[in-house]
């Protein structure tokens, strides 16, 4: 029997809405529209698409937004003063740094000088750790954010299940493996983090899943065979392949082979309308936060 897709499309178009209604309350109550700063370094093309939807997502949900754009020549010195300012400026709540930047600039630096209430990326030390002991206020970055929210719209509980995650950036591996360990609802899951160290054993983890989070960046890495019947498959990988038929020369693609791992999983995530609308609607629901946190304290 073929697994019900999760369409991460209609969630993440629901949980917008959400958001837009929240925002326009929040505007009610105190006159104030969440505003959120991008920072964009160079012309990569992958981040100026980026940047661009996730401005005009901002548009739609009612918030105040600006990309500040700067050439691959700026210093950090340069851009550590622009983020200083827009710390101290309390008219912005979100301060986005987009990645990747030059490499004369020092990535972890220019993360670590973000303010934590406005880091809604959830990079800066202060929110990583505080994910990682489970209290206080913090960001969770926005892709594990998004799967979390997914799992939960999909009635799926992770409670007492073995997720296992393959990957383990500091983006997405770590952060979803921390979120899915802790002891709350909906998590509360036995994890097990894998990464090229687990080598030709990589199967034997995989098939011993009952969520399977495949994070590689590796097209199509995860086969039918690595997956246990009536699994359930996350897959967050966004790669590019050649395609001929498309007018562009290619198409987007996840970690996980969707045609044959559809046949055994019992749920399953497609790339792209899976995990990639979601991210978009937690930077949404993050800056909407960081506004709300701002202007009560
Ligand atoms: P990354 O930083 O390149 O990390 C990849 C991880 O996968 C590493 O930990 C690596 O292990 C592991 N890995 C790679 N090949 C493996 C193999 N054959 N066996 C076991 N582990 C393997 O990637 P990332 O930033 O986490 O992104 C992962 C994918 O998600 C990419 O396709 C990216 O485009 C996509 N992504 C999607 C979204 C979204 O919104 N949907 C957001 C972020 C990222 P080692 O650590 O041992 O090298």
């Amino acid at each position: 029997m073929s697994a019900r897709i999760i369409d991460g499309k209609r969630i993440a178009e629901e949980v917008r809405a959400e958001i837009k209604e929240q925002a326009a309350a929040f505007f009610a109550r105190t006159g104030i529209r969440p505003r959120i700063v991008f920072l964009l370094v160079g012309e990569n093309p992958a981040s100026m698409v980026y940047v661009r939807n996730k401005g005009k997502s901002s548009e739609e949900a009612g918030f105040s937004h600006e990309t500040l754009t700067f050439p691959t020549t700026i210093t950090e010195s340069e851009l550590l003063d622009v983020i200083a300012k827009l710390n101290a400026d309390k008219a912005t709540h979100a301060l986005l740094c987009q990645l990747p930047l030059p490499k004369h600039i020092n990535e972890d630096r220019i993360l670590e000088a973000i303010a934590p209430e406005k880091d809604i990326d959830g990079f800066h030390p202060m929110n990583v750790g505080r994910l990682l002991i489970g209290r206080g206020e913090y960001f969770a970055p926005c892709t594990p954010a998004g799967i979390m929210v997914m799992l939960e719209r999909e009635k799926i509980n992770a409670s007492g299940k073995h997720v296992v995650v393959v990957g383990r950036s500091n983006i997405v591996g770590k952060p979803i493996a921390a979120l899915l360990a802790q002891k709350a609802p909906n998590a509360n899951a036995v994890v097990t983090l894998a990464h090229t160290g687990a080598g030709k054993r990589l199967t034997e983890f995989t098939r011993s899943a009952d969520i399977l989070i495949a994070a590689m960046g590796v097209p199509h890495a995860i086969t039918a065979d690595m997956v246990s019947p009536g699994a359930i498959v996350i897959d967050v990988g966004m790669n590019s392949i050649p395609d001929a038929t498309k007018k562009s020369g290619s198409r987007l693609t996840g970690d996980v082979d969707f045609d044959a791992v559809k046949e055994v999983a019992s749920a399953i995530t497609p790339v792209p309308g899976g995990v990639g609308p979601m991210t978009i609607a937690m930077v949404l629901r993050n800056t909407l936060t960081a506004a709300e946190r701002q202007v009560r304290s």
